[in-house]
């Protein structure tokens, strides 16, 4: 997938050209009101920055049913969507994208399962929550719709390829 699967080898200055191909994913992650209104947003943004993603888009926006509605199109039928809307829409969200190997499913896992009672110690809703509905944050659950959701609230333009020196000592020469 062209917007997904990228290497951020051709970003790099000359100097650091010695660093091995890297297949790259990005991932949407969406801090939710709730997390907004109790201030979690720099705890947890600080989470995914020192595992070592690599910040690739952030801006807060105000959403709205249009949005919500292709966002949770899966739960449109549900009885809780009309809540699971208005939650979404008490203030405005951050909205990220961060970059790195396998960063779909190390992203979900530092997220923890839906319900965030039952999300282990350690997750960010295993840490900061406690309901099913107000969970945190939202993160994209595969590759494909990783992509789409990406697409939704990002402008190509908003997403940034740019080069950091940790690079090399966050991944091995040839990662796999
Ligand atoms: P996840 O966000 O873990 O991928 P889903 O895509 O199934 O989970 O659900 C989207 C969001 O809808 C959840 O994050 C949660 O806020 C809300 N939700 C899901 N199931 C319920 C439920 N049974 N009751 C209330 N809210 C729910």
């Amino acid at each position: 997938m062209v917007e997904t699967c990228r290497s951020t080898y051709g970003a790099f200055p000359p100097f650091l050209l010695f660093l091995h191909y890297q297949p790259m994913e990005r991932t949407l992650v969406i801090i939710k009101p709730g997390a907004v209104q109790r201030e979690l947003v720099g705890a947890i943004i600080g989470r995914f920055e020192r595992k070592g993603l690599h910040l690739a888009g952030l801006k807060m926006i105000q959403l709205d049913d249009k949005i919500l509605a292709e966002h949770y199109a899966h739960l449109i039928d549900k009885p809780f969507f009309p809540t699971i809307c208005a939650s979404m829409k008490a203030s405005p969200v951050i909205v990220c994208c961060w970059e790195g190997v396998d960063a779909v499913q190390v992203v979900r896992n530092m997220t923890g399962v839906t319900n965030s009672r039952n999300a282990q110690p350690g997750t960010i809703r295993g840490d900061y929550g406690m309901s099913m509905q107000e969970n945190i944050i939202h993160t994209s659950d595969s590759v494909e719709n990783a992509a789409v959701e990406l697409a939704r609230f990002f402008k190509p333009e908003e997403m940034f390829d740019y080069a950091k020196a940790a690079h090399g000592f966050i991944y091995s020469k040839d990662e796999n």
